[in-house]
């Protein structure tokens, strides 16, 4: 069972759905493991108020030149999509690392044994965290300066599928990339967070469609929910056969709870109200096996 928390945009209060709907659940009794697959910008565990626990690092291929063996022949060159090999006026290949997809094209092509070696780098990191809320926090965060997410999405879910206990909880990217589509693919649940602001509305439209694509039942949760035109948002989730399930003011309160280092759902603050009766709801859809 996995569920994925989505948004079409950034800044639509996302992660804030995900990790309040996740300590939600797991207090009432469900299992689960959490992947912050936004790797280009991952916060779950700022908003948890959590450390990021051990890390493991994820190396990606990339070729290495010997320069005694090669014969200048430019193949390698001319097979990278990725333009990453770059020769010289006489064909002497030199590669740019963050442009390298780890494909190994170049290797498959290069006609010299021994001439492309096998070598690899760091493209960023997973980390494992236990969190006091019950349930583990897999974070996968890309390194500065590199350019490739999806290889990072799919080594932190592979992860968080390994550590899996009970349902997998993915909070994904923004947007609607194929690292949303990596993150999300095989969900039984997609919950799309917007605000109903031209832009969110514009944006929620992608993820729905790519909710229909994916032949998943989708929930929307509006965001903001007073600061906009949120008709607009049921007449689209109408149109995609989507689900409005919550509606969330825009409050400080919420952003009171992160100063108190506590998700806003285990507060008295009116607020949580609206994320157990989500998580009920979600409990509900399980129980309908879904
Ligand atoms: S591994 Fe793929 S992307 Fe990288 S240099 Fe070789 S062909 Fe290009
Ligand atoms: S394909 Fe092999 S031999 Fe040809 S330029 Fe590239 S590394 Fe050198």
């Amino acid at each position: 069972m996995q569920i994925a928390v989505s948004g079409g945009k950034g800044g639509t209060g996302k992660s804030t759905v995900a990790i309040n709907l996740a300590v939600a659940l797991n207090n009432l009794g469900i299992d689960l493991t959490f992947a912050d697959l936004d790797v280009e910008a991952p916060n779950d565990h700022l908003l948890l108020g959590v450390e990021l626990g051990s890390e493991e690092p994820v190396m990606q291929f990339m070729p290495k030149f010997d320069y005694s063996k090669c014969t200048k022949c430019r193949k390698c060159a001319e097979v990278c999509e990725e333009h990453a090999i770059i020769t010289l006026k006489d064909g002497t290949p030199f590669l740019m690392p963050n442009l390298c997809s780890g494909c190994r094209a170049c290797e498959i092509v290069c006609p010299v044994p021994g001439a492309i070696q096998e070598a690899f780098r760091v493209i960023g990191h997973t980390y494992v965290t236990e969190t006091p809320y019950g349930f583990t926090l897999v974070t996968g965060k890309l390194k500065e300066g590199e350019e490739r997410s999806m290889p990072l999405v799919v080594a932190a879910k592979r992860k968080a599928q390994e550590l899996q206990e009970g349902i997998l909880f993915v909070d994904t990217a923004a947007g609607t990339g194929n690292t949303v589509s990596k993150a999300v693919e095989f969900s039984n649940l997609l919950i799309a967070v917007t605000e109903p602001t031209p832009l969110g509305i514009h944006d929620t439209e992608l993820i729905l469609e790519l909710g229909n694509l994916m032949e998943m039942p989708t929930w929307v949760v509006i965001n903001r929910s007073d600061l906009g035109e949120k008709e607009r948002v049921y007449e689209l989730a109408d149109k995609y056969g989507a689900e409005v399930v919550a509606e969330i003011p825009y409050s400080e309160n919420i952003v009171r709870s992160y100063v108190e280092g506590k998700p806003v759902v285990l507060t008295e603050y009116p607020e949580a109200r609206i994320f157990k009766g989500l998580a009920k709801k979600v409990l509900e859809f399980l129980g309908g096996g879904e």
